[in-house]
């Protein structure tokens, strides 16, 4: 493998079998799912992904590593060539006739929320499995009240069920990157929330966070404040709370008196 790894496309290459396979292990598929792999490289994690028998289809930007992957294509197998955040993944997958569909991506950090972003509304999503960088993980699975709790933890444990699988250490990678690694397990939650209107919720949920520092109350002010103060007194907070206080919970409520 003489790929000279690329900075820009986030290229840290996987080298710890033992992560790899228990990576691979933690979804829970069958062979008329569909896995998406996201990020291949020169395919570490694509050989123990091949051998759940699944369809599989995987999405690498660099095409400097065709050869190496075309190896693992196959009547099941699509390998494309593409940046994934410009895929038309609906497209792409019409023609498999699968069950569910589990991601999976090691990816360049930066692009983390992006792809999550992308994915989100994917129909028949069931679970993914995400190598991210620690702080990431650790705001994926923040609780209220602690720092690393924001609007993107509230949006993603609405979607998902988030368990912090394992960290991994700088020292499996080549080259060796500067930051922390940890995998994150999403799973898609059956959702029992009644929840009257989504864009309502989203909106509220990033606007309550748009500015650390201020209050709910600041951060709201185009809100109807009377419905929400009446809200957070029956519910024992302060008027001068902080968004980081409320939990989804809370948070859908309010969406729902607005
Ligand atoms: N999964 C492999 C490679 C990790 S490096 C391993 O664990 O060893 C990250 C990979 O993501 C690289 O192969 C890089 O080329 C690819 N990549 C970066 N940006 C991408 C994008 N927007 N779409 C698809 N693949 C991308």
């Amino acid at each position: 493998m003489n790929i000279k790894a690329k900075k820009s496309l986030g290229q840290n290459f996987l080298q710890d079998e033992n992560i790899l396979k228990k990576i691979a292990n933690s979804i829970d598929v069958n062979q008329d799912d569909l896995i998406i792999e996201i990020g291949p490289g020169t395919g570490a994690l694509t050989k123990y992904l091949k051998e759940k028998n699944s369809y599989l289809v995987c999405y690498e930007i660099d095409t400097r590593l065709k050869n190496i992957l075309s190896i693992y294509e196959d009547n099941k197998t699509k390998i494309i060539f593409n940046d994934f955040l410009k895929a038309n993944i609906n497209e792409d997958i019409k023609d498999i006739n699968y069950n569910n569909i589990y991601i999976i991506a090691n990816i360049p950090y930066y692009i983390t929320t992006p792809i999550i972003k992308h994915i989100i509304n994917i129909p028949k999503l069931k679970s993914m499995t995400l190598l991210v960088q620690k702080e990431v993980g650790k705001r994926f699975t923040a609780k209220p009240n602690t720092k690393a709790y924001n609007s993107l933890t509230v949006y993603l444990n609405y979607y998902f069920d988030i368990n912090y699988l394992f960290d991994v250490s700088k020292y499996c990678f080549k080259p060796i990157p500067k930051v922390e690694s940890a995998v994150i397990n999403f799973k898609r939650k059956i959702s029992n929330y009644n929840l009257k209107n989504e864009e309502v919720f989203f909106k509220l949920v990033n606007d309550a966070f748009k500015m650390k520092r201020k209050t709910l109350k600041n951060n709201l002010n185009s809100y109807n404040w009377a419905i929400i103060k009446d809200y957070l007194i029956q519910n024992n907070f302060s008027e001068s709370i902080r968004a980081e206080q409320l939990n989804l919970e809370n948070f859908i409520d309010i969406a729902n008196l607005l």
